[in-house]
């Protein structure tokens, strides 16, 4: 182990702690305590010429090879548990469909009363298959400890010697304890539900890490004299039970049935400890000089449905109308108002003008764009409507503002929705209506039209816009190379260990 002095300061604080393991300078591991392992740091280079210089030459160079493997993210033993039965998820995450297996047991919080008995159900987690207690033969007992949520207790745990496991291994076949609240993980550590429970629900609400669990965890035991187990210890066990909890063939939905084709995920949990951080961690956005090259590409700042920013602005003020009040008549039947009231009639009557003289401007506008849409705006908003008290649907007011948004027309129509749109427009019926479903706004505008003849120009027009900013955007025809788009081969989460480089979600994320 050396001391290596910091570069930028000669105080103790700047010095790191450089180990290394192995028997010759150039070979073993190097690791600094300043910097990720896996970095070959100036630290390791001093304190390698360092060694060199102790024990001489061994006629090696450092080599940087040696720094290159990515480390592990997490150290993680995947082990079949002894519990085996299958375990109700946690009371918010259940659904009401799922299947009652088991009553809900009560949680483990007191000291066992009585040593923990194997009954029918009982098994070794033999590498080729469960093997169950044989009633009748010789048993032993041996000392446990269960872990409940506020301290460690010692138990004592009938087993019974594994016939299939070989001997030289000394595997036993334990109690599954399901029934009790408790998750036989190995015959000598007993996790309660209610524990392995807590540690889901508080990752699925804050997306806790393991390690910031235990840390909780150790602390509480602390203040009752036990000490917790460690994070590796508590990982493993919480993966081996989390493979027993029922929740499995619920991706389904009340309208779309089982396993849609669509799942929306509201959200990514990933979290690393500070000391699994890694200098070789680069985020997906980085380039290397395999990366494609699309040289055309350039912004493109034009790309809303309609190009005149003023006539958008006019448009989300027009259908946003003010409220045409009855004030505004009655009062002047009554005779000459007071003072106060003069000056705010006077205030409605500029706002009823100011908003007629927008109508009229929207109009000439959207006359230059489209006749059809004009006339449907004149429709909905015009000072006819307008003084009729009539306001136009909520379907109709979100189209114009869809129609006068500042982002792009490919947000409205995207390319999908596109073809879809042209694929109505080859035969506009209203009985093909569905096929707009990709572009919900337009949609729902159409099906409360008793005719939609009048809307078809409408309709191709959007579509013309959409094409050529589409085509304006599509500079570049380059196909990717495999990884976006590609299909993710299926994995299964339960079994994938945390340091696989895929992100995993678990099913309690994905719970509908
Ligand atoms: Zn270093
Ligand atoms: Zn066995
Ligand atoms: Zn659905």
């Amino acid at each position: 182990m050396f001391s290596v002095k910091g570069f930028s300061t000669s105080e103790l604080k700047g010095r790191a702690i450089v180990s290394h393991t192995g028997l010759q300078p150039s070979g073993g591991t190097w690791k600094c305590s300043k910097h990720a392992d896996g970095t070959l740091c100036l630290h390791v280079r001093d304190a390698f010429e360092l060694f060199q210089s102790v024990i001489g030459e061994d006629g090696q160079e450092l080599d940087t090879a040696m720094f290159i493997s990515i480390p592990s993210l997490a150290s993680f033993t995947r082990q079949d548990s002894v519990s085996h039965s299958p375990i109700l998820p946690p009371i918010p995450l259940a659904l009401k469909n799922d299947p009652v297996l088991c009553p809900r047991p009560q949680p483990f919080r007191n000291p066992p009363v009585s040593i923990l008995t194997l009954e029918r159900g009982g098994s070794c987690p033999c590498p080729s298959g469960q093997t169950f207690y044989t009633p009748g033969s010789p048993t032993i007992t041996r000392s446990c400890r269960i872990f409940t949520l506020f301290t460690v207790y010692d138990g004592v745990v009938e087993i019974q010697a594994c016939p299939n496991c070989p001997s030289t291994r000394r595997r036993f076949i334990g109690p599954d304890l399901a029934k009790q609240g408790l998750f036989n993980f190995n015959n000598s550590i007993i996790v309660s539900h209610e524990l392995l429970d807590e540690y889901t629900m508080a990752f699925v609400t804050s997306e806790t890490p393991f390690n910031a669990f235990v840390a909780t965890v150790a602390h509480r035991y602390t203040v009752s004299g036990t000490e917790f187990m460690g994070d590796d210890l508590f990982r493993s066990i919480w993966f081996a039970y989390a493979l027993r909890l029922a929740m499995d063939n619920d991706m389904r939905c009340t309208r779309c049935g089982d396993c849609p084709d669509t799942v929306i995920w509201d959200g990514i949990t990933l979290a690393f400890g500070r000391k699994h951080l890694s200098a070789t961690l680069v985020p997906p956005t980085k380039t290397s000089e395999f990366s494609l090259q699309r040289l055309n590409m350039k912004n493109h700042p034009r790309q809303q449905l309609l190009l005149d920013s003023a006539l958008r602005k006019l448009i989300r003020q027009v259908v946003n109308a003010p409220k045409l009040e009855d004030s505004l008549v009655k009062d002047i039947d009554d005779g000459p108002p007071s003072n106060a009231a003069q000056i705010e009639l006077d205030r409605q009557s500029r706002q009823v003008v100011d908003h007629l003289a927008r109508i009229d401007a929207v109009y000439a506008g959207l006359r230059k764009e489209c006749e059809a849409l004009a006339h449907f705006f004149l429709e909905a908003y015009g000072a006819i409507a307008y003084s009729k008290r009539k306001s136009a649907p909520s379907a109709t007011t979100r189209f114009f503002l869809q129609i006068a948004a500042e982002e792009s027309v490919l947000q409205m129509i995207n390319g999908a929705a596109l073809a879809d749109l042209n694929d109505f427009l080859a035969a506009p019926h209203p009985k093909h209506l569905t096929k707009l479903l990709s572009i919900p706004g337009l949609y729902r505008v159409l099906l409360a039209q008793s005719r939609i003849d009048s809307l078809v120009p409408l309709l191709q027009w959007l579509a013309n816009r959409a094409t050529n900013v589409l085509q304006e955007l599509s500079v570049e025809h380059l196909p990717l190379s495999g990884g976006a788009g590609a299909a993710v081969p299926e994995s299964d989460w339960k079994v994938s260990s945390p340091d696989t480089t895929a992100s995993c979600l678990s099913p309690f994320e994905i719970r509908p």
